[in-house]
């Protein structure tokens, strides 16, 4: 399990989402990778250190005030950069950072593939995405409640954050094994996988409880439901 860092406010995701996972290098890793969204939703990632994706992105578009960012250890897939987080899902509108392991990640795949759906990468996790994203069109319900309904058939332990290029203004996360922390910044929300990329912005977090969805909104309240549906 390794690195999660996101940002949504009115500063610049870019450089708060680099200096996150340098902060959260100590853990070990195999690659980083970051997504943000300005408009279009646009992903870098790299096998490697968090020097190379900033060399990677050199004259790339980094902009945009809402992103996610990723170092992975790598579970399902050998260490490469198509297997490096972020993962699309297969329209490409939402994208996935995951710490963890979906252990019935082969019998969801292959009724995903029945279902039309094919993948780039050997990993669980873009199997996650691609179960919330089918949810989400079939069953006609909002994005929280998609992977609301998506964590209800996953088993495994899991720290997730999508970004989705339909909700310029919200972060969905959730937790179950695996931490997962929030800051709430004077009109700014800091997300990660622990306190350390997040304590130099703020000092009122919320560590996430197993089992909760938390929907981060631009200027809203900070929402978190249960995974069991009971709001709190
Ligand atoms: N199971 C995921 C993968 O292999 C996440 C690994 C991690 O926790 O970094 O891509």
């Amino acid at each position: 399990m390794c690195g999660i860092v996101a940002y949504i406010g009115p500063r610049k995701a870019y450089p708060i989402l680099i200096k996150g996972l340098q902060r959260l290098e100590y853990r070990g890793y195999d690659s980083a990778g970051i997504a943000l969204l300005n408009g279009d939703l646009v992903m870098h990632k790299t096998k490697g250190k968090v020097s190379e994706l900033e060399e990677y992105v050199q004259g790339k578009d980094i902009e945009g005030t809402i992103g996610i960012a990723h170092t992975r250890w790598a579970t399902h897939g050998i260490p490469n950069q198509v297997n490096a987080h972020p993962h699309f899902s297969q329209t490409k509108s939402l994208a996935i950072i995951h710490n963890g392991i979906i252990e019935n990640y082969s019998s969801l795949k292959e009724e995903l593939i029945k279902r039309g759906y094919t993948f780039q990468s050997e990993t669980d996790t873009e199997v996650l995405i691609n179960l919330i994203e089918d949810i989400q069109l079939n069953e006609g319900v909002v994005l929280d409640e998609a992977v609301r309904i998506a964590l209800n058939q996953v088993i495994g332990a899991y720290a997730i954050v999508i970004l989705s290029a339909d909700h310029p203004n919200t972060l969905i996360c959730a937790r179950k094994g695996s931490p997962l922390v929030i800051g709430i910044g004077q009109d700014d929300f800091f997300i990660a996988s622990d306190a350390t990329p997040i304590i130099e912005y703020t000092k009122n977090v919320v560590y996430l409880e197993d089992e909760e969805v938390a929907i981060v909104t631009r200027n809203e309240e900070l929402k978190i439901k249960s995974i069991k549906n009971k709001e709190k």
